[in-house]
């Protein structure tokens, strides 16, 4: 068996941790798997980075005007750990190699910071697993057809792990945390969150899209498309029967699937502009103008304000929200006038689960659950299998406890108290 299995930073965080993810390696190589092995950095070693780039150039402003340096600073991180996991594997007596993204033929377009991988030649991965070595690839980066050194955004190894998978035929990919897998809520947050053990692509997609930061949600969509089997698990857990949560294209339930989670995410923003002229031109216009300067626009809502006016609501993230308003407050005048509000530190949050549409009062008890702990909803949409809120920062942990502990009957998973997957309660 081919197996390719990823360690995040938090596995890999001490020497002593290195050591245990080597003798887990270990361990299934002589069961007999072949191993290609994906590391992130130690621990916080690309948030201090980011911070030391910071501190040279004086403001957080680093990645937006030096990304290809930012690329080059960054892309170390993954080589120390997967250089030291290697080192502890060749001391445990198995052969061991490492390889960059780049090594690995891991190619992607030029996006500095942002890269999507393009292609994977995986000769040279498969000539140094035929000379009976784990092959260690660094996470979270490539190389261009510039041969310039890029990365693949934040949480980038999870996606570098799948797209190698699919690139081999890997009979499987398992993705090693410090959680047991995928769980209706971040189980640091909201305790009673249940392990979910059979989740499909696309609700694993919305929940890693809406911010359950368990999945790169790239690493989804690959998987998905090359139908990776893919598993979570933790890598903190000793044992064998340490896999979670197994990702399938039709979960096995015994009953219809009301809620699959709850996830949130910070850094959003909010645009109103009021007492717009009516009518389609309007709208059309600022769309335009917003997206000619790049900025993508998340949730838009219009309404009827006074004297045939009409207010247009936006959402989109933070960053962008002061250009954004800057350039739309310029494009005012010529409209026929207008004002503008501008609300940042929200957060948005995610309630998802197919099968939800179709039941009556769903958002009536969202609501309400909200409403009694008095959180404010500032803007609200649906798509597809996801309901979603705007709430204040502050109040995000709060909202996700609440949704939480409002569907607490519908979420899949296990039941901590019973020990009963959902269907069998
Ligand atoms: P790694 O460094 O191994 O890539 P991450 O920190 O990126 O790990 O992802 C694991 C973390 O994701 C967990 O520690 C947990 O707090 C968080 N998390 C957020 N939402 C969820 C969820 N729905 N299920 C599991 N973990 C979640
Ligand atoms: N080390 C990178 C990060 O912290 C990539 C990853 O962990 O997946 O974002
Ligand atoms: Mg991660």
């Amino acid at each position: 068996m081919l197996v390719v299995q990823k360690y995040g930073g938090s596995s890999v965080a001490t020497p002593e941790r290195v050591r245990a993810v080597a003798a887990r390696v270990v361990r299934a190589v002589r069961r007999g798997d072949e191993l290609v092995v994906v590391v992130s950095a130690m621990g916080d070693t690309t948030d201090d980075l980011v911070a030391l780039a910071a501190e040279v150039v004086g403001d957080a402003d680093a990645a937006v005007r030096h990304s290809r340096e930012m690329d080059m600073l960054l892309t170390a991180g993954e080589r120390i750990s997967m250089a030291l996991l290697a080192m502890a594997i060749r001391e445990a007596g198995e052969g061991a190699v490492s390889l960059t993204g780049s090594q690995a033929a891991i190619i992607t377009d030029g996006a500095h910071m942002s890269a999507r991988i393009k292609e994977i030649r995986g000769d040279r991965v498969r000539a140094a697993l035929e000379q009976g070595n784990v092959v260690i690839v660094a996470g979270f980066q490539g190389v261009s057809a510039a041969r310039e050194i890029t990365t693949l955004g934040r949480g980038g190894s999870d996606t570098t792990a799948v797209a190698l998978a699919a690139a081999l035929g890997a009979d499987r990919c398992e993705v090693y945390s410090d959680v047991r897998g995928v769980y209706t809520a971040d189980p640091r947050k909201v305790p009673e969150a249940r392990i979910i053990p059979q989740v499909s692509f696309e609700e694993l997609l919305e929940l890693a899209s809406a911010g359950a930061q368990v999945m790169h949600a790239r690493a989804v969509e690959i998987a998905a498309k090359y139908d990776v089997d893919l598993r979570l698990g933790s890598a903190f857990d000793t044992g064998d029967d340490t896999i979670g949560t197994f990702v399938t294209r039709k979960p096995q339930r015994m009953e219809e699937l009301v809620l699959t989670g709850v996830a949130a995410k910070s850094g959003q923003a909010k645009l109103v502009l009021n007492g717009l002229p009516a009518g389609l031109r309007t709208v059309t216009a600022v769309l335009v103008g917003l997206a000619e300067a790049g900025i993508s626009v998340d949730m838009i809502s219009e309404s009827a304000g006074s004297e045939g006016r009409i207010e247009l609501q936006l959402t989109l993230d933070d960053e962008l929200v002061q250009e954004a308003g800057d350039l739309v407050s310029a494009m005012l005048p010529g409209m026929g006038g207008g004002g503008i509000v501008v609300r940042r530190g929200l957060s948005k949050i995610a309630l998802i689960g197919s099968g939800m549409h179709r039941r009556a009062g769903v958002y009536a008890r969202a609501y309400r659950s909200l409403l009694e702990k008095e959180i404010e909803v500032y803007a609200v949409s649906t798509s597809g299998i996801t309901i979603t809120v705007l709430v204040e920062e502050a109040r995000q942990d709060d909202a996700v406890q609440a949704l939480h502990e409002a569907f607490t009957l519908e979420l899949i998973g296990e039941d901590p108290a019973t020990g009963a997957a959902a269907g069998e309660r």
